[in-house]
């Protein structure tokens, strides 16, 4: 048996575990977890546990449900919410088809072949997400709006705040899990914050985000409290993004950073980026998957909503930040348009896939928008060579079938059951008839 595996048993019993919760993730991005007793887990990391896939969303269809649940023991924590006697510990796992091999609908395993394809050219892939998400008094339901926690404002400091103390405890819990926090501060909009994870491998980075969004609804719901990643739950604020920083690295060398090139960056990194750019159209269902992620796309708020790139820019869909020039192991660029209720798994799978493919055939990148490009006309984005992102979940779906790229990294079972299902979120929602039509017709028609 692997040392990690002995180092988790030998923890059970030193800990006091009396449950070990085995987490996974849907192709929709949804937290899934079954609870064994210690006394299974030898077995569990010989041959997995089984489980029927065909209740998991987006896993089996109903004629080859039996799947295998793999713990990764490097995954390893206890949950603090859960500590003390009797405690209860998690690890992120495998799905395996019932023959052992990796289960072709496994959001984890379409990262880690993503991330086996920048391997094999040399290439780590880095990622560091700056997580926005809502705290509610209420937990809202029948889709009324819900109560934000507080009234502050964009880094506003407010004594005893609620939401200074939410984020405290949350990320004192994060860090009993191992997860470490760079920054965090309030939003633009009451009750939102904002907690940036620090960087990581983008395989630590997807399985920290699924943590972060438990840990997150942990506290709030101790605090009586609610928390959401909804993309946009209010028209007049902006809506919750989840901008992620990326780098590429060559063993220990940051190969976005070029001292002396325009703004340090790298002939690697402008493919990069002219990657994201070209395939932005095709990846963005995956970066963007709700109907109510194109309400903050097109709600300004600082969420981009046109393809282009520019240098310290916050209306472009790709910035280049600045950093020390001694620091060349901080280059890196900004993808802005991802929102916080993502797969992050199949996301940053999609993010990498593009800047490989603009590596790899050499694409050349544009030239950068220095304008707020919000504040351009159709007319003047257009001479620029700017198109816009797609604007509704249908756009979306409609770029994406048409696209190799994303068949090719999504694999075909999760490609073909992410536009079905999407699809169908989009059909459902466009015949309903909303507030807004009966506010707006009824009394004048
Ligand atoms: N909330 C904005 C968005 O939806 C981002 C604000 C910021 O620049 O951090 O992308
Ligand atoms: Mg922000
Ligand atoms: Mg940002």
């Amino acid at each position: 048996m692997e040392k990690q595996q002995q180092f988790v048993l030998r923890s059970l019993e030193e800990r006091d575990i009396r449950f070990v919760r085995l987490w996974f993730t849907d192709v929709l991005g949804f937290l899934k977890s079954v609870a064994v007793a210690p006394a299974e887990l030898e077995n569990a990391f010989s041959e997995g546990i089984g489980f029927d896939g065909s209740a998991i969303e987006g896993f089996a269809r109903v004629y080859e449900a039996d799947m295998l649940a793999k713990p990764d023991p490097t995954t390893f924590q206890v949950l603090p919410w859960r500590g003390g006697s009797n405690g209860t510990a998690r690890m992120f796992c495998d799905i395996l088809m019932p023959d052992g091999s990796p289960s072709y609908a496994d959001p984890r395993h379409v990262l880690k072949r993503a991330l086996g394809r920048a391997a094999e050219q040399g290439f780590t892939f880095y990622t560091h997400p700056e997580v926005e998400f809502f705290v509610f008094k209420n937990q809202p339901t029948g889709g009324e709006e819900p109560i934000p926690v507080d009234a502050s404002g964009f880094f506003d400091h407010t004594a005893h705040g609620i939401a200074q103390d939410f984020r405290r405890d949350t990320i004192t819990m994060l860090e009993d899990m191992g997860i470490s926090v760079e920054f965090s501060h309030h939003e633009g909009a009451p009750g939102q914050q904002e907690i940036d994870l620090r960087y990581a491998d983008a395989l630590a980075t997807a399985d920290n985000l699924m943590t972060f969004r438990a840990v997150v609804r942990e506290v709030a719901l101790s605090q009586d409290l609610y928390a959401s990643f909804m993309p946009k739950p209010f028209t007049a604020w902006p809506g919750s993004g989840m901008h992620t920083h990326v780098s590429l690295f060559e063993g220990d060398r940051n190969v976005f950073h070029e001292p002396g090139a325009e703004y340090q960056l790298s002939k690697v990194a402008r493919s990069f980026i002219a990657g994201l750019l070209r395939h932005a159209p095709e990846i963005t269902a995956v970066t963007n998957q709700w109907v109510n992620s194109y309400k903050r796309l097109r709600g300004g708020g600082e969420a981009p909503a046109y393809i282009c790139w520019g240098h310290n820019n916050r209306s472009a869909l790709v910035r280049v930040p600045m950093y020390k020039p001694d620091k060349g192991q901080s280059a890196r660029i900004e993808f802005r348009s991802l929102d916080s209720a993502c797969n992050p798994y199949l996301a940053y799978a999609i993010i990498l896939a593009a800047g490989l493919k603009g590596i790899e055939e050499g694409y050349e990148l544009p030239p950068g928008a220095e304008d707020d490009v919000w504040a351009l006309t159709d007319r003047e984005r257009r001479a620029m060579g700017i198109d816009p992102l797609p604007a509704s979940l249908d756009e979306a779906i409609q770029a994406m079938e048409n696209s190799e790229l994303v068949a090719e990294t999504l694999g075909e079972h999760v490609f073909e059951f992410f536009l079905r299902n999407k699809r169908s979120e989009w059909n459902e929602y466009s015949l309903q008839v909303t507030a807004f039509e009966r506010a707006k017709m009824l009394p004048v028609m």
